[in-house]
Parts: C-alpha cells; sequence; structure tokens
C-alpha cells in the first residue's frame, strides 16, 4: 500500500509532515475520497482460488513475496488497508524500515519483549519505566523463565553495563528496554552509549535495543537514528493526542518487525481499524501540536521556577551546560516536550490542597492530550514502587507532574497561581 505517493518531489524530500496527508493512499482505489476511508471489515474477498492460496503463503513466509508484489489482503487481525497506510506512516517520522501498530502501548511492550525472548533469557530495562511495563517485566514474564534486572535512569549507560555484567551469570540478554526521558524525573538516557554496550557485549545473538519513545517522539527525538533497533510508542499519548483513544506502535530494522508482527498476528495484539483511522487523523497535527504544547510548557515550567512555593522543577530545558545531562540532551533531542513534574514545599497533604484547587488542569493521570492534566505519582501512576524506591529515584510525596496541553498558557499558569497562593 506504501508505494503510491513519492516521498520525494524532484530531488527534494518532503518532511513527514507534509506526507501525512497522503503517504501510503491511493484515491483511485476508493471512489477519489480525498481522506482515506475507514475499511470497516473483519475479512477481504480473494479474486480467485489461487490469489487466497497464495496470500497464506506469502503471510506465514511459506513463500517469499515476489518483487513487486503486494502481500495481499486477508483478514484485520493480519491486515487491513487503514492499518497497513497507518504503519507507513508513522515509519516516516522515525525513517524505519517497518513499522507495526497494536492495541495498546502495553501491547506493544508485552508482543515485543515475548516475540524476542525464550526461557532463560534476561530483559535488561531502565528505571523509573512506565507501571505496567514494571509489572510485565516483575511478574509476568517471570513465569516464563524471563528474567528481568533494572538500572536507575539516572547512571545512565554506567547503570546499563553493570546490569550487563550482572546478566552474565543468569543467561543471554534478548532485549534492553529504555525508557527515555523517564516519567516523572525526566531523566535522560544516552541511546548512542547504550548501543555502543551492546555492540561490545561479545553475545553471539546481539540483544535488542527498544527505545519506549513516548514522552519526545517522534518529534523531539528519534532512536533509531542513535543506533536503537525498534523505537516503539504508547499512540495513547502525544501521537493520538485527544485522549480518546488507547494504541501502540513498534516501528525499526525489518526483521526485527517482521518478528514482532508474527507473534501479534497470533496473539492478536492488533489495532482495530476505527482506532487507526482516528490516529492517522492526529498525525496530520502532531507536529503542530507537540510543538505548541512544548512551547506552552517552557513558559509553565519558567512561571512555576521562579514561584516561592517550589522547590524545584524537573523539566529538561533548565539543564545547565557542563550537567553530562544537557550533552545527551543537546545530542540526542530536538525539544523539551510538555510533561514535566515539580517538587512543592511541604508534602503529600500540600500537594493534594494544589491539585484539589485546579480548575482548568483536569485531575487524571496519561499525558499528551490536548487538554492540560495533572496528577501526583507518589499515590497514583508510581504508587506500585515500594516506597524507599521512590525515594532513591526521587518521586517525593512533594511531587506534582503536569502535561500541558493547547489551552492558552497564559490561563494555565493562572490557574497554578490561584491554587498555588
Ligand atoms: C502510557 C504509557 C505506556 C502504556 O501505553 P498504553 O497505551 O496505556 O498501553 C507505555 N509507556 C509509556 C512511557 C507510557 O506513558
Amino acid at each position: 500500500m506504501n508505494d503510491c505517493k513519492a516521498r520525494h518531489l524532484g530531488a527534494k524530500k518532503l518532511a513527514p509532515e507534509t506526507q501525512m496527508m497522503h503517504y501510503g493512499y491511493q484515491p483511485s482505489l476508493s471512489e477519489g475520497a480525498v481522506k482515506c476511508p475507514q475499511f470497516q471489515t473483519s475479512t477481504f474477498v480473494f479474486d480467485s482460488a489461487q490469489h487466497g492460496k497464495d496470500f497464506f503463503n506469502y503471510a506465514s513466509g511459506r513463500e517469499p513475496l515476489p518483487p513487486g508484489e503486494e502481500p495481499g489482503l486477508i483478514y484485520t487481525r493480519f491486515n487491513n488497508p487503514v492499518l497497513e497506510i497507518l504503519e507507513g506512516r508513522i515509519a516516516l517520522w522515525d525513517e524505519a524500515e517497518d513499522c507495526l501498530v497494536t492495541a495498546s502501548g502495553m501491547a506493544a511492550i508485552s508482543t515485543s519483549l515475548l516475540a524476542l525472548s525464550k526461557p532463560g533469557d534476561v530483559v535488561i530495562y531502565s528505571e523509573p519505566v512506565y507501571g505496567g511495563t514494571d509489572a510485565l517485566l516483575g511478574s509476568i514474564l517471570s513465569q516464563y523463565q524471563v528474567h528481568g534486572i533494572g538500572f536507575c535512569s539516572s547512571e545512565g549507560a554506567a547503570g546499563l553495563a553493570k546490569a550487563m555484567e550482572e546478566a552474565r551469570a543468569i543467561g543471554p540478554v534478548s532485549v534492553v528496554f529504555v525508557e527515555t526521558p523517564d516519567n516523572p524525573t525526566n531523566q535522560i538516557i544516552d541511546i548512542r552509549a547504550c548501543a555502543g554496550l551492546i555492540a561490545a557485549y561479545g553475545q553471539a545473538e546481539k540483544p535488542i535495543l527498544i527505545v519506549d519513545n513516548t514522552m519526545y517522539g517522534p518529534i523531539f527525538q528519534q532512536p533509531l537514528q542513535h543506533g536503537a533497533d525498534v523505537s516503539l510508542y504508547s499512540l495513547t499519548k502525544y501521537i493520538g493526542g485527544h485522549s480518546d483513544v488507547v494504541g501502540g506502535a513498534c516501528a525499526g530494522n525489518g526483521e526485527v518487525i517482521s518478528r514482532i508482527r508474527g507473534f501479534r498476528n497470533i496473539m492478536g495484539t492488533t489495532m482495530d481499524p476505527n482506532t487507526a483511522w482516528l490516529i492517522m487523523r492526529s498525525l496530520e497535527t502532531l507536529k503542530v501540536r507537540m510543538q505548541a504544547s512544548s512551547a506552552s510548557a517552557r513558559q509553565v515550567a519558567e512561571y512555576l521556577q521562579q514561584h516561592e512555593q517550589v522547590e524545584s522543577v524537573l523539566y529538561p530545558g533548565f539543564l545547565k551546560a557542563g550537567d553530562p545531562q544537557h550533552e545527551i540532551f543537546q545530542r540526542q533531542c530536538e525539544g523539551c516536550g510538555s510533561t514535566f513534574a515539580f517538587a512543592i514545599k511541604g508534602g503529600e497533604k500540600e500537594a493534594f490542597a494544589v491539585l484539589d484547587k485546579m480548575q482548568i488542569a483536569m485531575l487524571a493521570v496519561s499525558l499528551g492530550g490536548t487538554e492540560t492534566l495533572i496528577q501526583h505519582p507518589a499515590s497514583m501512576t508510581h504508587s506500585c514502587v515500594p516506597q524507599e524506591r521512590r525515594a532513591e529515584i526521587g518521586i517525593g510525596e512533594n511531587l506534582i507532574r503536569i502535561s500541558i496541553g493547547l489551552e492558552n498558557p497564559e490561563d494555565i499558569i493562572a490557574d497554578l497561581e490561584q491554587a498555588l497562593s
């Protein structure tokens, strides 16, 4: 499906935001409709019995796809035009060889970890990591004898090096899973340094480096350009962007993505076409949304930093030259995003008082939507992390996380002003 619009205009390479309105869609196949229609169908008619046989042979890998042939539409758990167009468009942002979409961000994470690991393997991951990922690695994958070893994101690549040495006594490392910047403390991990450690590890089958790129990607961070094999997303956040759908994606190396796709198609973690259609719509405004919310977040962060009730603001835009985090940020990121945390003077009681007084920002978890959301990590998103561990990784009782949306930033500042007073 992805061969119908040039990615170049003459010699000029088109920017991804330009291509979000056309790439992969051929109007003549859909009555000339400007927009790709919904293909709300579970199954597809074959032209002939031979076609049906060929499509199954290609889909299962029993026969290689002849050059220039399309794999053929069979059944929506495997493929659907809307899903394929969406996958092609997400791949463009990351300059990925291939992409697959899933029913949720957690479906992307669980399907890829299961596809790439076997009993006895070790998955190394950065901490803090998204709560669902933490539960998957801590209790679910261990049922399949896949061991998880965490390292502290504030230790960065040095932490990964230690975890890799620890793994030598346990088993082969199948996946290194890095979430950067982390949430809610915004520590940035050097992806290139992680890829270097993996390349030097000397294991027969090289560990796969997956970066959870939900917080910055694809606009402010492109992990594949820094040596990652897979850039993974919860599309529920910035890419979906309107807090009305749940979805996930993996973009990256063609061979790795096809292994994950094989698992997805059998385990049934595929995205439904209606969600895919909504996310395709979201992609058209992705860049302007992320740029606008990021600019507003800077204004809000600057306001908070000078407020006398605020102890600190964990915002990468305030990193100072000379700080190693600043150097990694400069090399790896192109913007600060719009989700950050700040610590106020006091503890849980004071934090709750601020949260309960907010009038425009809504008190809810999740992030990356058009509306500003605010929450208390220690008692909400990160309440499963044991208290001592929370203290180690910087999630205090006085920490508040905010995800800035598309409201006028002056209004968000006014809301914080009345809540903090
Ligand atoms: C939300 C989130 C996920 C999980 O995504 P779902 O779509 O909720 O399954 C994974 N990683 C990060 C960083 C997230 O913010």
